[in-house]
């Protein structure tokens, strides 16, 4: 296990907000899968509740909202993300069916390149099921590190066309035009910009292509981004939502899964047409007072959110990744109170204490969930962090297993400067315990990780097994290249990382 203090971006909370929630739908494109919608909230916060509702026209301040009359939402979403990487980074993947996720038994598929996808292959099918439909794609488990690098430069350039960006997971990200110092907000203009911004984005990326959608506001936008992937630009003119929206699918609407859309079913409504005949009072009967408002007015297009930009609260947390997948529910348990004492500690030590707790978890999809909770009044007390962060747990599903586990404590006192997540200190070795994964499991290949032979250079695990592993020495710059195997002990070969660059 690797362990070692940890970053992640908060985002304030209004008061009142007792609950906040951030998921990382991690490659699947379009809305996350299931019941679970974000909102950002006026507060600037997230908020996620079954159903999800929208926020009211009126935030906390008072102020009031319109629709946009302009398309100055844009909405950028990579294109098969993950797999867009592994292909990039390894040229005898290109063009081939690549398949990025749990290769284990109970593995699930976090990313299908677009050649897969033919083959029927989507997110969050078994690979079991995946390994049926297109057996002969590359199976690889995801290289979290690569994928971030790449984020980041997809994110800094969006940062640079508007000071207004608001990321939604890795891969996706809203950007407001209305603060991107266009001459105008014409539909000309606005579809230009989007040209240029996905030129730019696969430059700098070595490649990687984004769909790209523009409309009066976030839902349209989402919308828009989704209609001509891979590798599209849509722009929905003003005045043309609702036109866009009537003949589709109920689902389309943020908020509607699986179990709201098969009440909306059984009431006879289908699309976003059939769903704009139904009243307002008989909406909330269908699917309850919150969520019956919102799907009221998003059946109009009528969505006045604003773009609201990542910040980062002030916080102190400590994290582990695991190289195989924890599913014991008491290893958790320990582990997070283990981490609760850390971040105890490091708050004395800078006389720091906190009102928010928050827990992260990495799924064996890289879907990255946090829950928090805040408290009446601030702590720097393990027992009482470690309490809350193992309730948090217990409302979480992690029977898939979970391969990164964090705590942290927000809502710091406003003179504390330092950022404390900015610090490279190294925290003492843990000593070995039995909670740990065995040790083999720790040193295995893994297929698509990286590796650096001594006499070869840099290559890629193709596979391996019965004491075997099999190596291809190709890097995103090089043609395709050998394969070789070895035993898996062999001392010239080591896994590489990027700090080795
Ligand atoms: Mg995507």
């Amino acid at each position: 296990m690797r362990r070692g203090p940890g970053r992640w971006p908060g985002r304030g909370l209004g008061v009142g907000l007792l609950v906040m929630a951030r998921t990382l739908p991690a490659g699947t494109d379009g809305w996350p899968v299931g019941e679970q919608r974000l909102w950002s909230t006026p507060y600037g916060g997230v908020l996620c509740m079954p159903g999800g509702p929208l926020p009211g026209r009126v935030g906390g301040s008072g102020y009031v909202r319109e629709v946009r009359t302009h398309a100055s939402v844009l909405h950028l979403d990579l294109d098969a993300f993950f797999a867009a990487v592994e292909q990039r980074d390894k040229p005898s993947l290109r063009g081939r069916p690549v398949v990025v996720g749990g290769v284990g038994g109970r593995g699930v598929v976090a990313t299908a390149s677009y050649e897969a996808r033919r083959y029927g292959v989507r997110s969050a099918m078994t690979t079991r099921e995946a390994r049926s439909r297109c057996p002969h794609a590359a199976f690889l488990t995801g290289r979290f590190t690569a994928y971030r690098e790449a984020s980041v430069v997809v994110m800094r350039i969006l940062r640079a066309a508007s000071p207004l960006v608001e990321p939604l997971s890795l891969d996706e990200a809203f950007l407001d035009l209305g603060a991107a110092g266009l001459g105008d907000l014409e539909v000309d203009t606005v579809t230009a910009f989007g040209h240029e911004l996905r030129e730019r984005v696969c430059a700098a990326t070595g490649g990687l292509t984004a769909s790209v959608g523009i409309g009066t506001s976030k839902f349209i936008a989402k919308v828009a981004s989704d209609l001509d992937k891979p590798d599209g630009l849509v722009v929905v003119p003003p005045g043309t939502e609702q036109q866009l929206l009537r003949p589709m699918h109920v689902s389309v609407i943020p908020g509607v899964g699986p179990a709201t859309a098969e009440r909306l079913r059984r009431a006879g409504v289908h699309t976003v047409a059939d769903l704009e005949s139904v009243g307002a009072e008989e909406l909330v009967r269908l699917v309850g007072k919150a969520h019956g408002n919102g799907l009221y007015r998003l059946a109009r297009a009528d969505d006045d959110r604003a773009v609201v930009p990542e910040r980062e609260a002030k916080s102190v947390s400590v994290e582990g990744t695991h190289d195989t997948d924890l599913t014991d529910r008491t290893i958790m348990a320990h582990l997070l109170t283990r981490q609760a004492g850390e971040v105890a500690t490091r708050l004395r030590k800078h006389g720091l204490s906190g009102r928010t707790i928050s827990i992260k978890v990495r799924l064996h999809d890289f879907t990255t969930l946090s829950r928090s909770s805040t408290l009446a009044s601030p702590t720097d007390q393990a027992a009482v962090v470690a309490r809350t962060a193992r309730g948090l747990l217990s409302d979480l599903d992690t029977s898939g297993g979970v391969r990164l586990l964090g705590v942290g404590v927000s809502g710091l006192a406003d003179w504390v400067q330092e950022d404390l997540f900015g610090e490279t200190e190294e925290l003492d070795e843990e000593p070995e315990t039995p909670l740990d994964p065995a040790p083999e499991a720790r040193r295995s290949w893994a297929p698509g990780m990286d590796v650096v032979h001594e006499d070869l250079g840099r290559g890629w695990v193709w596979g391996s097994g019965r004491g075997v592993v099999t190596v291809r020495f190709e890097t995103a710059q090089s043609a395709s290249g050998p394969v070789r195997s070895y035993a898996v002990d062999d001392p010239r070969l080591t896994p590489f990382t990027l700090e080795q660059t």
